[in-house]
């Protein structure tokens, strides 16, 4: 029995490995495909001015395909002032991770303009965009490979203890610490298993060592429980000081403090302002915060006998 078990366990960790990177390979692809969407313009220079990075989209208009397809985008016009936080919020498919895909330049817009320090994306290099802006996305895809590489992935090249300052400051050092082979260790499937909330803060972590002047948060929408969420929530608030940021806000909690909110409502923007702005309206937003103080409907009453 064991002889016919032993191959038969050696295929299943064949099959697995292959699976594994048939999935890398996949989102290599996906990536590169993406890649492929835009092109350099002939003798496009880097962007410069990056100590100052105001980020503006004017009049943008934008669908996925070109070719007679939905209007995503129906002119979106806003500022992020050099080192301040905007924060967008709205109804799910509303556009709002589409303005971060645009910043990042996975596509190109159909009628408007995107700036950064006052240069269009689309007559500077994809590599000094892509260079400049540190986006921590809602799902964190992790390589299959140690701890330490999938945070050295923020800057090739970052020494030990450089990785180490990163892990600290996105507090998931302890965690690291205290598996088997500590940076050593192996991620996925067959190494260690990570939650959404330790995968968001390895994602910290890469993007703490990257150290761009720009920042994406795409808010994770699947619930993580409130300690660690507002934990992350710091650490995010942490790494945004004096840096451009563009928050895609799932909770309202994390816009209070932004320098403007933006609510969206089907590719458009149907209120902006500060918090205490939108409250006083009393229209969309002041709506939706007040549904969330509320929190979940409680369960109905058990029937009086
Ligand atoms: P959520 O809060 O659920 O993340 P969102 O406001 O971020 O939603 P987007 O992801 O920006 O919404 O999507 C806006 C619209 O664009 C949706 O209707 C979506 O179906 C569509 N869309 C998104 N990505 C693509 C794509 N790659 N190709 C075609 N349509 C897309």
């Amino acid at each position: 029995m064991i002889q016919l078990y032993i191959p038969l366990n050696f295929l299943g960790v064949i099959y697995r490995e292959i699976k594994q990177s048939l999935t890398d390979l996949d989102k290599m692809f996906t990536l590169m495909d993406k890649e492929r969407e835009v092109a350099d313009a002939p003798g496009a220079q880097p962007l410069a001015g990056l100590d100052q990075p105001t980020v503006r989209f004017e009049g943008v208009v934008f669908a996925y395909d070109p070719k007679g397809g939905r209007t995503i985008l129906q002119g979106i016009s806003f500022e992020i002032p050099a080192g301040k936080t905007v924060a967008v919020v709205g109804p799910s498919g509303s556009g709002k991770s589409t303005l971060a895909r645009l910043l990042f330049r996975f596509y190109d817009i159909q009628q408007g303009r995107i700036t950064i320090a006052g240069q269009e994306i689309r007559s500077v290099t994809q590599a000094s965009v892509r260079q400049a802006i540190g986006i921590v996305p809602q799902d964190t895809v992790l390589f299959n490979d140690t701890v330490a590489y999938n945070i050295a992935y923020g800057r090739p090249g970052a020494s030990q203890d450089e990785i180490e300052s990163a892990a600290r400051a996105a507090r998931i050092h302890d965690f690291i610490a205290s598996a088997p082979k500590g940076y050593a260790t192996t991620v996925g499937e067959r190494g260690l298993k990570l939650s959404g909330g330790e995968k968001q803060r390895v994602a910290i972590a890469r993007t703490l060592l990257k150290n761009p002047p720009i920042l994406i948060f795409d808010e994770a929408t699947s619930a993580l429980d409130s300690a660690n969420e507002r934990a992350i929530q710091a650490e995010l608030q942490g790494v945004a000081q004096n840096k451009t940021t563009l928050v895609i806000a799932h909770r309202l909690s994390t816009v209070v403090d932004a320098h403007e909110i933006l609510v969206m409502d089907t590719g458009r923007i149907i209120e902006r302002g500060t918090h205490a702005q939108l409250l006083a309206l009393g229209g969309r937003y002041a709506s939706m915060w007040s549904l969330q103080q509320e929190g979940p409907p409680e369960s109905p009453a058990a029937p009086s006998p």
